[in-house]
């Protein structure tokens, strides 16, 4: 991955993304009146290594990933920065092998199959590395046209997906994600959002992550309780075609 940029240039404008971030993160936060800040978790997708390396530099712990072949990659690369790696893309069931060489969390997790592969794939991965477990949160469509929707499980379905999860040695249920339907409210879509998380922790108790909120709603996801915020284009600029 090679740079036409300037190095020191780069490094300075990621600074000043992450700052202003941050700043909207702290102002949401406290206008909220939560006492908790969320997790931040930028969005690496697209950008190369050297972005995360600046962006550790820069006191970044988190980054997300989209694509099994280039979060793989990149965290091979990277290894020595000890960042934790979340998962945030539609997952197929065959990459939860790869996916549990480097994931520290999976967001989405939306159908049964997908949820048995990463057990799987665990149990395996810790018999042969001793990895922790893996986080995984459930995802919900909430989209009510099931045609349009950018993956993720019904809300009726998160019952049973949690039950599988919470069950699986290996597997810690970490609570529930969305993604804002394109056209939909933020605030409609983070409000439901909230009411099925809390539905999932009258019977998980444990689960109280929510991963909600990308740059252009995160106030709003804040404002509905989100643990999780997935930051990308507000920090790294506009991601690079891909080829
Ligand atoms: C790309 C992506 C993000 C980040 O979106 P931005 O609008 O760039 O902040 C968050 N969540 C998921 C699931 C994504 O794919």
């Amino acid at each position: 991955m090679t740079e036409a940029v300037d190095p020191a240039a780069r490094t300075a404008e990621l600074e000043k993304g992450l700052a202003a971030v941050r700043s909207r993160i702290v102002s949401a936060t406290t206008a909220s009146g939560r006492a908790d800040e969320p997790t931040l978790i930028v969005v690496t997708k697209f950008h190369p290594a050297d972005d995360i390396r600046r962006l550790a530099r820069l006191g970044v712990t988190d980054v997300g990933e989209n694509r099994d072949q280039e979060a793989s990659a990149k965290s091979e690369i990277l290894r020595d920065l000890g960042l934790n790696w979340h998962f945030v893309g539609q997952l197929q069931s065959k990459k939860a092998k790869s996916v549990v060489r480097y994931a520290h969390a999976v967001h989405s997790v939306d159908r049964p199959q997908l949820a048995d592969g990463l057990a799987r794939a665990v149990a395996a991965e810790q018999d042969r590395s001793g990895r922790a477990a893996l986080e995984c949160f459930i995802q919900v469509s909430l989209d009510d046209d099931a045609g349009a929707h950018r993956g993720g499980a019904a809300p009726s379905e998160v019952g049973p997906l949690a039950e599988q999860l919470a069950a699986a040695d290996g597997l810690v249920l970490a609570g529930v994600m969305a993604v804002a339907p394109l056209g939909a409210s933020p605030e409609a879509s983070f409000e439901k959002l909230a009411s099925i998380s809390e539905r999932l922790t009258a019977d998980h108790p444990a689960a109280t992550g929510i991963s909600a909120g990308m740059s252009q709603d995160l106030e709003v996801a804040i404002r509905f309780g989100a643990t999780h915020l997935r930051i990308g284009s507000d920090i790294l600029g506009s991601r690079p075609a891909v080829g």
